[in-house]
């Protein structure tokens, strides 16, 4: 008889394996508000690392942390008219404090552009504070109609930068550093992802920005997803909140500003993305554990030698896990692990001792074979490398075999509705085909240019449009 299979199929029910990937590999539960997340030891492992190479990054931009508090007086959503507009129906508001109906409500932040730009007004007195450059990490709770672990949750978890600059040029250049050279380098380099890098559409644009950049990355399923995004806030913040600067020339001047945030949802990108139906696949570089070391059995040379192994693995840089509970039975160990992700298992039974061998198992590209104990520490980080390299070899091959160049709407619908991405010339779609396109339930993802870069315009000549259905 067959094995019954760990995780529903991917290819049966693809949003039922998600949720029964992130249940079984205890990434997450729901939380009892609807749309709020507990997110579990191993799936909060995950978003520490994220946070480890993101911070890093960031702060090599000359970004400082910060923090600002979690709720905002509700009149500071009423300055900025876009913004508003956009968040008026996500908000969660608090009307009651200490028994008491408030004077004025607080809105607990959906993000903080606004209580930002209040202090950035009393930071900022001349170009000598320019620019200024924070971030934030933080919750912030957005009421979402419809909710889905990690993708799209009610309360998430996030870092948000929020940037003043002199100039237009200086805040602009700003944007596109953070895309770049923080997004998308830990998102290539680190997640294993090959996202592609665009301009939004005036329609997709976030609330009050003049321009959105984004990564858009393609799931295991062809839909695709927002990655993170980096906006041109223009001077739209700084003349609501009065921010200004006394420039070299001596004239009071309102300042240019960014913002741009990367979320939770990066930790569900990570199972549609390099999941299977045994699980998750973590990328090395990522991985809070990169090789767990098993003692097949209970056996006094066993264990000492798992936990020597682990020791010389950990010598040797690699994140290592010992996996000693050997009153729980080695199959099921090995299956967890496998759903968990953890990219390289060693395990180590009586007879494997005698040869002097361990079974080397790797989660990213299949399969298992004897290898001599003590080659272990020297194999593992040229091994480890090579599976991200082929995380990241698949991604590419995945979109790249699923997007197709199209030249009319209807064409990019049918492509979108088949699970894949389609590319056509922003001058055949325009603004009135993406109207056309939202009835299908397809977007458009980004706008790129011919040649792959970001445009710096909508409408600028040879603009292709990356159309597909999203998350
Ligand atoms: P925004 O401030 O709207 O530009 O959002 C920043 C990033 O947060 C987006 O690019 C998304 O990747 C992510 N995001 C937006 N809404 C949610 C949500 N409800 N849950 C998790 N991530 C989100």
């Amino acid at each position: 008889m067959a094995k019954a299979p760990v995780l529903t199929p991917r290819a049966d029910d693809f949003p039922r394996w998600y949720q029964d990937l992130i249940n079984k590999a205890e990434l997450a539960d729901n939380g009892p508000v609807r749309g709020t997340m507990v997110i579990r030891p191993y799936g909060y492992g995950l978003w520490e690392r994220m946070q480890a190479e993101m911070d890093a990054r960031i702060k090599e931009t000359g970004t400082q942390n910060a923090y600002f508090p979690l709720l905002i007086p509700q009149s500071y959503l009423t300055r900025e008219a876009d913004h508003v507009e956009g968040f008026a129906p996500e908000l969660a508001v608090v009307t009651h404090g200490g028994g008491k109906e408030l004077e004025e409500p607080a809105v607990v932040r959906p993000t903080s552009e606004m209580i930002v730009n209040d202090y950035f007004s009393k930071w900022v007195q001349s170009y000598r504070d320019l620019p200024l450059l924070i971030n934030q990490w933080a919750n912030v709770v957005r009421w979402e109609l419809r909710p889905r672990l990690f993708l799209r949750t009610t309360e998430f978890l996030w870092q948000e930068g929020h940037t003043a600059h002199a100039t237009y040029e200086d805040a602009r250049d700003f944007a596109a550093h953070i895309h770049r050279k923080v997004y998308e380098d830990f998102m290539v380099n680190v997640l294993a992802m090959d996202v592609i890098a665009g301009r939004k559409t005036v329609k997709e644009r976030f609330a009050g920005a003049i321009n959105t950049l984004t990564l858009e990355g393609m799931m295991g399923d062809g839909k695709a997803l927002q990655m993170a995004t980096s906006h041109e806030l223009g001077q739209n913040f700084a003349k609501a909140f009065n921010t200004r600067y006394l420039s070299r020339e001596g004239r009071q001047e309102l300042v240019w500003q960014t913002s741009w945030g990367s979320t939770t949802r990066m930790i569900g990108a990570l199972v549609m993305m390099h999941g299977d139906d045994s699980g998750l696949r973590v990328p090395p570089r990522l991985a809070p554990v990169q090789a767990v070391v098993l003692a097949v059995k209970e056996d006094d040379a066993v264990l000492a030698k798992v936990r020597e192994i682990g020791d010389r693995l950990r010598a040797a840089g690699v994140r290592v896990h010992v996996d000693d509970r050997t009153d729980t039975p080695f199959g099921r160990r090995a299956v967890d692990w496998e759903l968990k992700g953890v990219p390289v298992r060693i395990e180590v039974g009586p007879r494997d001792l005698e040869k002097g061998t361990a079974m080397l198992a790797r989660r990213i590209p299949g399969g298992k074979e004897p290898v001599a104990i003590d080659s272990l520490a020297g194999m593992l980080p040229a091994v480890l490398e090579a599976d991200q390299a082929l995380l990241l070899t698949q991604s590419r091959e995945l979109r790249e075999s699923r997007t197709s160049d199209v030249a009319t709407i209807e064409e990019a619908v049918e492509a979108a509705a088949a699970g894949g991405w389609a590319r056509l010339p922003w001058a055949v779609l325009g603004e009135e085909g993406e109207v056309k396109l939202a009835e299908h339930a397809v977007t458009v993802r980004c706008l790129v240019a011919e040649d792959g870069s970001v445009p710096d315009s909508d409408d600028a000549p040879g603009n292709v449009a990356v159309v597909a259905r999203a998350y």
